[in-house]
């Protein structure tokens, strides 16, 4: 088993660029590495949690004072039609990929080989396994839509490949944010489509973004888009776009992000959090509900 490294920095590892070090980090290379690391961190009462690429994550100032596994170091392999000893009869084509590959290395590798239908995962910045966990969507469809199953290892330790349904899946949430388990794979449904026309969808979503979203250092949406409505449109209307805490500031370009200008902490960027909540709650009596996790700190007051 690989050793862990002490005192890690994680700011480095997320998007939003802020945060503490964990206590211990590494980066597992198989299933036994994997379950090697928890055993050890709960025979020695830490606490753990899985990451991928940091896209969604508020790391506390302090750190995380526990052990942080990131499966983007050796779980990056992406096959189309691949199979496993355990891998489930799927129809029609499909990609298989392994966690910690990027949601954009899957179309791509599905382009390669003129199979398309999930060109929204290009846009979004994470890994497999984070937009399993979320089940991020973008441009009207989400994850569960395309995804056949996930090679899940199970609290128990054993491995099990699960459907969307079982997985829970609806917008933005699966049942893993539960504590159910870690995704080590999963297996996405494509379609032949011309490389040329999956290329020019994949431009067209990366122009739109460009267009609509701010370039600073993010975690994307920071809240959950209410029933019927959107959360960046409740926080327009509260006066709250453009408005600074520290280093921290609701983007000027799109209000359900907020962006690091370069010297925000993550007490800043809660502090921002919960400005933003009292002043849509006050108003509107909507409580936003973080799609961010935090790591080392409580989001919910
Ligand atoms: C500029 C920008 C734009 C974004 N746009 C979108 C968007 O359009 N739609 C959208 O849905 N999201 C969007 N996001 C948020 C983010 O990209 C997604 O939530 C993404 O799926 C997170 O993946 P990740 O690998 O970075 O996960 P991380 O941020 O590393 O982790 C997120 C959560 O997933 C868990 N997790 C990660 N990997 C695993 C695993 N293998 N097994 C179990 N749990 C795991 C972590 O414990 C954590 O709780 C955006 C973010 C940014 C920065």
């Amino acid at each position: 088993m690989a050793v862990a490294i002490a005192q890690r920095p994680l700011a480095p590892l997320t998007t939003w660029r802020v945060g503490g070090p964990a206590l211990r980090y590494a980066e597992p290379a198989s299933v036994e590495d994997l379950l090697g690391h928890i055993d050890a961190a709960e025979h020695s009462g830490l606490p753990w949690f899985v990451m991928g690429r940091g896209s969604n994550l508020l790391v506390a100032d302090a750190g995380f004072a526990g052990l942080a596994l990131r499966m983007c170091g050796s779980w990056h392999a992406v096959e189309v039609g691949g199979r496993g000893s355990d891998t489930p009869s799927f129809d029609g084509d499909y990609v298989l990929a392994q966690s910690g590959a990027s949601s954009s290395a899957v179309v791509s590798a599905a382009m390669a080989a003129g199979l398309g239908g999930i060109a929204f995962l290009s846009s979004i910045p994470g890994s497999v396994g984070g937009a399993v966990f979320m089940n991020a969507g973008a441009h009207g469809a989400q994850t569960s839509e395309v995804l056949l199953g996930a090679r899940i290892l199970q609290k128990d330790g054993t491995i099990a490949w699960k459907t969307p349904a079982e997985l829970g899946m609806r917008y933005r949430h699966c049942a893993l944010q539960g504590g159910g388990g870690i995704v080590l794979e999963a297996a996405f449904r494509v379609r032949p489509q011309p490389a040329a026309d999956i290329r020019q969808e994949i431009l067209e979503l990366a122009r739109w973004r460009r267009e609509r979203q701010p370039r600073e250092p993010s975690a994307g949406s920071v809240f959950r888009n209410p029933p019927g409505d959107s959360a960046g449109r409740l926080i327009e209307a509260v006066g709250l776009k453009g408005v600074a805490i520290g280093g921290a500031q609701v983007s000027p370009i799109h209000a359900n992000f907020i962006i690091n200008t370069g010297s925000a902490t993550a007490r800043d960027i809660l502090a921002l959090i919960h400005e933003v909540q009292d002043r849509v709650a006050a108003t509107y009596q909507i409580e936003l509900i973080p799609e961010v996790r935090g790591v080392g700190l409580v989001l919910a007051r």
